[in-house]
């Protein structure tokens, strides 16, 4: 068996890992370059010990990433494992799915869904990745609470991903195959994002970015040849957005520039991906605003009932940033994804100055009542149904 070809992740033993030590044969070397990679940890600026939780990243905006919850996982069928150090290593994999076409958020969900039960019918507790990249290059948490945990950027939940070498690493299941193909641009660019945000919340070294093939012991093709001989690009993007920060999503302030007719860049290219996964068609995801672009947004405009002018501003911003949200009631001492969200939508649509940790506090609850305020809600800084559809519709 050298490769997924015939079922996910088959160079795996059929009984979960997550209770075994670091297996025997990881050789002394392997020990040393992950000391290693621990030390370079302190080249990052905004890494520090593994005893205290990070200031957000200041450089890489944090992924817009499909919680489990979100995508509707069942529950875990066993108890998880939570490794309480930081991981060396991201190992990067192929699923061997069909290159699919069919690049939605529905789709995206679909293939999350899928995984999970594959794996669980493998007899793993379950998802065995900590991160899944759709075809549309939408981001989801695979193995439950490693979402939150990367965040924390302290602890990860041990996978089963790669044999022997999951209390080392986390991995990234990018769905497709590709031996002779190539993911999707919207895909590559995802990946670069999320092993940014990975590597910097964990301080893990560049160099330890290996593709599944080369994790100790393996024996599979996996994550494909011509893939595969694209990890030195990664390894190269990746190194760059954690020197220059990544641009690439709602996160902070300055992904919300209001992008209209003619328009060009990362901001334009995130208004046609997220219009793509909400089932428009806004055309390539070339970062050019063009017409088709343009109806695009009218349409979604049209859709959440705002007004329809075919210029993404603050307030389409705003919609675009919490189109993911369930839209549940959060107040002050929740924390989430929903609290993100929320984050984000009132980021992008009043320019609240605010860190989108997840964590209502003081900040978040005053970003709530400013809003509400001017949006003549009553102004209790709890976001509930009338926040949430003021935002949700750009009103
Ligand atoms: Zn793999």
């Amino acid at each position: 068996m050298t490769d997924h070809i015939t079922a996910p992740h088959p160079s795996q033993p059929s009984a979960e890992n997550s209770d075994s030590p670091a297996r025997p044969g990881l050789s002394r070397r392997r020990l040393l370059q992950g000391t290693a990679a621990m030390g370079g940890l302190l080249a990052f600026g905004t890494a520090v010990s593994a005893s205290t939780a990070p200031a957000f990243a200041a450089t890489v905006s944090r992924p817009d990433i499909i919680s489990a919850e979100s995508w509707g996982a069942t529950a875990p069928s066993g108890s998880l494992s939570r490794i309480d150090r930081r991981p060396g290593h991201l190992v990067i994999h192929h699923t061997t799915h069909e290159n699919a076409s069919d690049f939605s958020d529905e789709a995206a969900r679909e293939v999350a869904r899928l995984i999970q039960r594959n794996h669980k019918t493998n007899g793993w507790a379950d998802t065995g990745q900590q991160f899944t990249v759709a075809r549309g290059g939408q981001m989801l948490e695979g193995r439950q609470g490693s979402l939150t945990a990367v965040v924390d950027g302290t602890r990860f939940i041990e996978g089963a991903h790669a044999y022997g070498f999951n209390d080392q690493s986390v991995g990234i299941e990018v769905d497709g195959m590709y031996m002779s193909d190539l993911p999707t641009d919207a895909q590559w660019d995802s990946l670069v994002h999320l092993s940014a945000f990975i590597c910097e919340r964990y301080g893990i070294d560049v160099d330890n970015i290996i593709a599944h093939r080369d994790a100790p012991g393996a024996q599979t093709l996996c994550c494909g040849d011509a893939f595969y001989a694209k990890l030195p690009a990664l390894r190269k993007e990746v190194r760059s957005a954690l020197a220059h920060g990544v641009d690439a999503g709602p996160g902070t302030s300055r992904d919300y520039p209001t992008v209209r007719r003619g328009d060009e860049g990362d901001a334009v290219r995130r208004v046609q991906v997220t219009l793509t996964g909400i089932g428009h068609q806004p055309g390539a995801a070339d970062g050019v605003y063009g017409q088709a672009t343009e109806q695009a947004v009218r349409e979604y405009q049209s859709a959440i009932g705002t007004g329809v002018d075919g210029v993404v501003g603050p307030r389409t911003w705003g919609a675009l940033a919490t189109h993911h949200a369930a839209g549940a009631t959060v107040r002050s001492g929740d924390a989430g994804t929903e609290v993100e969200y929320l984050q984000r939508g009132l980021k992008a649509s009043d320019g609240a100055d605010l860190a989108t940790d997840g964590i209502f506090g003081e900040q978040t609850q005053a970003a709530v009542k400013g809003f509400q305020s001017s949006r003549s809600l009553t102004s209790d800084g709890i976001a509930g149904p009338n926040t949430w559809g003021a935002l949700k519709s750009a009103r």
